[in-house]
């Protein structure tokens, strides 16, 4: 008959590693609402349920040598319908941070490490940057109705600084139009600043605390630099 020490290794429990973590996975009561309202519950086996017992019963080290915590996407669906309040996203947050960050699925890390080094996650130089921006306001400059339009970068005192998704001087330029197409009709006194524009923090997906308060503060920096009034974070 198979017995529970036939599947766990006791030996290999570590209920203190978890005990700090105010994820309130220890509160579970197995009810599965969260495997239920989970839009890739199945995928790989992954069950945010599982990995909550997992978790609260000490197999920290085991649940994290998984795929499971990666499969989330953390848009927090189970967290709603959890009756015991069970911050499970942040739980998937924990356990991504024990990984040895050189086993960071992806291009993640890579890209934590550009905006660590250079201010965004694609290493863009500055020079670049700003010629993209501008490449991008003459395009729209060209239309009807945009004829004055210009980018305001680095403007001092502007009502709105917006930070950019490095996809959008990437590859997803056209985006960057709609938004400031809006601002244009809008009348609004917005602004970019031309380093650390990063809206990206890939932090949040490594589960590096530090690294997002890193860049959150740059951010901040750059609020005060532009005595900016008000921060559009859209990521
Ligand atoms: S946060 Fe993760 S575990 Fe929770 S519902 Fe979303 S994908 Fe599933
Ligand atoms: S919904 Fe909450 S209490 Fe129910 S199984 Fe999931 S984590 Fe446990």
């Amino acid at each position: 008959m198979t017995t529970l020490s036939d599947i766990i290794s006791f030996e290999s429990l570590n209920p203190g590693r978890s005990r700090d973590w105010s994820c309130a996975q220890d509160l579970c009561l197995t009810c599965a609402n969260c495997s239920g309202a989970c839009p890739v519950a199945g995928v790989d086996d992954f069950d945010p349920r599982k990995v909550v017992r997992m978790v609260a019963m000490g197999m920290t080290d085991q649940v994290a040598a998984e795929r499971w915590p990666w499969i989330c996407t953390m848009c927090g669906k189970c967290e709603q319908v959890c009756p015991m309040g069970i911050a499970i996203p942040d739980l998937m947050r924990r356990i991504r941070s024990l990984r040895s960050r050189d086993k960071i699925p992806g291009i993640l890390q890579g890209g934590l490490d550009n905006a660590l080094r250079t201010g965004n996650n694609l290493a863009l130089p500055r020079e670049d940057f700003v010629f993209i921006l501008e490449d991008v306001g003459g395009e729209i400059a060209e239309e009807e109705g945009f004829e004055t339009f210009m980018v305001p970068i680095d403007k001092q005192g502007a009502n709105i600084l917006t930070t950019i998704h490095n996809k959008l001087v990437n590859t997803h330029t056209e985006d960057l139009k709609h938004w400031w197409k809006i601002f244009h009709a809008a009348g609004e006194d917005w602004t970019v600043a031309s380093d650390n524009w990063e809206g990206t923090s890939w932090g949040y997906f490594t589960g590096d605390d530090e690294a997002m308060k890193t860049m959150a503060g740059r951010i901040v920096e750059n609020m005060r630099r532009l005595k900016a009034k008000t921060l559009l974070w859209p990521e």
